[in-house]
């Protein structure tokens, strides 16, 4: 892509509304766009993190072998009144009537309707176990909107629904999904805890918030400080050996970690002084195992292998798919812009002519982007006609992990330079030399 073409329209000036870094490095990096309380554009940079984010989510619920679907936005009033959620809900609940006079809804949530389908098409043990899951934009009229897309009221969500045949099938579920999820965040670069959380309106027992840490976090979090170093890292684990997902479960969620809802003082002061932190953090989703809650009200039944009719045992799972771009940023950045982590960044590298019109620059930029293409690694080209300062300052902004600099100086030398965002660090080599250590960087990511 080159920025000459593009559309993105960053800003010089710090915008007034945003009070976190995240927001105001969103709006200036031309990301987003506030229509109104709570609900963005997605503009195109924000928009290709915000499709990384959901490619790393869909590979990892293939992982573990969940299946997608879409449902709806919209969802008829009757529905939730099978489960009695439409009058609990509240006023976080978008409240519609179509030119008939039906009641219908925005959806903040799927419970109900995935369970219709469940029903209409599911009746015996031998189709289970059976997850299956959407990414699609949820409402909740919240009452405090606040911080860009951390808490929107429009807001994209990935949400999955497990049914199985009895507890133990569905508590496995649970655990699949924890060890996907953790899979999922440390492949976007965060470190995401997993936490003993309350269940709020879903019901259920067995529930685990996933924080990240930052100071700007709207939970209170308790914790042992040893459970930030916990990492899945590369290793592989077999989604269908329950021992095995049960194993990484435990070692995630032994030592302590709690929000304030479920915080326990007598347990917390047991850990060694030193290792007892308490902090803020971000929730960027939530696991729940809640049993026939949904099935036994709206009638969800399958016949067991014994021939008995019962209802089927679920759960659901979520990721805040656009807060968590949100959460990337608060955990990773400095104070002249964001710093993508590769796993999601909207391009894997910057190009910056530091001579627009010079002729062995444009040729060695062009160069450059047709060999890292050839690659599969679409560059952002920056060949405006503007001063070095401020093509850098905007590459910073945007927060792309490396950046190769282009100019007659070097390329006289037959050399461009290498830098990474995160360190500063820049080291000269040929342009050659330069697209084969990004794809290396890149192979796996
Ligand atoms: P919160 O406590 O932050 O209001 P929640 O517990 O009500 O969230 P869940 O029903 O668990 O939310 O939804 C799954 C995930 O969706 C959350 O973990 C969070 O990352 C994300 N999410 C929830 N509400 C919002 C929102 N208003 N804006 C953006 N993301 C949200
Ligand atoms: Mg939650």
């Amino acid at each position: 892509m080159r920025l000459s073409r593009y559309f993105l329209p960053v800003l010089k000036e710090n915008p007034a509304e945003a009070q976190i870094v995240s927001h105001r490095y969103m709006l200036r990096a031309g990301m987003i766009k506030q229509q109104t309380a709570g609900i963005y554009s997605w503009l195109p940079l924000g928009l290709r993190v915000l499709n990384r984010i959901q490619t790393i989510v869909h590979e990892e619920q293939a992982r573990a072998g969940h299946i997608p679907l879409l449902m709806p936005t919209l969802q008829p009033a009757d529905l939730w009144r099978e489960s009695g959620r439409y009058d609990d809900y509240g006023q976080e609940m978008l409240r519609i009537k179509d030119r008939q006079g039906r009641e219908m809804l925005y959806g903040p949530t799927n419970e109900e309707m995935v369970t219709d389908i469940f029903r209409s098409h599911v009746n015996s043990y031998k189709d289970l176990p059976l997850t299956l899951y959407h990414i699609q934009w949820k409402f909740r009229d919240e009452m405090r909107p606040r911080f860009g897309v951390m808490r929107g009221r429009e807001f994209l969500m990935k949400d999955g629904y497990n049914f199985d045949i009895d507890k133990d099938a569905a508590l496995h579920a649970y655990n699949r999904h924890m060890v996907s999820y953790l899979r999922t965040y440390e492949r976007m670069g965060l470190t995401a805890i997993p936490m003993r959380a309350a269940s709020g309106p879903i019901g259920g027992d067995n529930t685990h918030e996933f924080l990240v840490l930052a100071s700007t976090g709207e939970s209170e979090v308790f914790y042992d400080a040893a459970v930030v170093h916990l990492k899945l890292g590369a290793r592989e684990v077999d989604y269908d050996d329950r021992a095995a997902v049960a194993e990484v479960c435990a070692e995630f969620t032994t030592l302590y970690a709690r929000t304030d809802e479920t915080h326990d003082a007598t347990l917390f002061d047991a850990i060694p002084e030193e290792r007892r932190k308490v902090g803020r953090g971000i929730e960027v989703g939530q696991i729940f195992y809640f049993g026939t809650k949904y099935s036994e009200s709206m009638g969800a039944n399958v016949v067991n292998d014994k021939g008995e009719k019962v209802a089927v045992e679920m759960g659901s799972h979520g990721i805040g798919v656009s807060r968590l771009l949100g959460a990337i940023i608060e955990a990773s950045h400095d104070d002249k812009g964001i710093i993508w982590p590769e796993g999601v960044t909207p391009f894997p590298v910057g190009i910056v002519n530091l001579k627009q019109g010079d002729a062995a620059a444009d040729a060695a930029c062009a160069a450059l982007e047709k060999a890292l293409l050839a690659k599969g690694l679409e560059p952002l080209y920056d060949d405006r006609d503007e001063r070095a300062g401020a093509k850098f300052a905007t590459m910073d902004l945007i927060g792309l992990p490396w950046r190769i600099t282009v100019g007659p100086r070097g390329l006289a030398n037959g050399v461009v330079e290498l830098t990474s965002r995160r360190t500063g660090v820049s080291v000269e080599m040929t342009p050659e030399a330069a697209v084969a250590k990004v794809a290396e960087i890149y192979a796996g990511i």
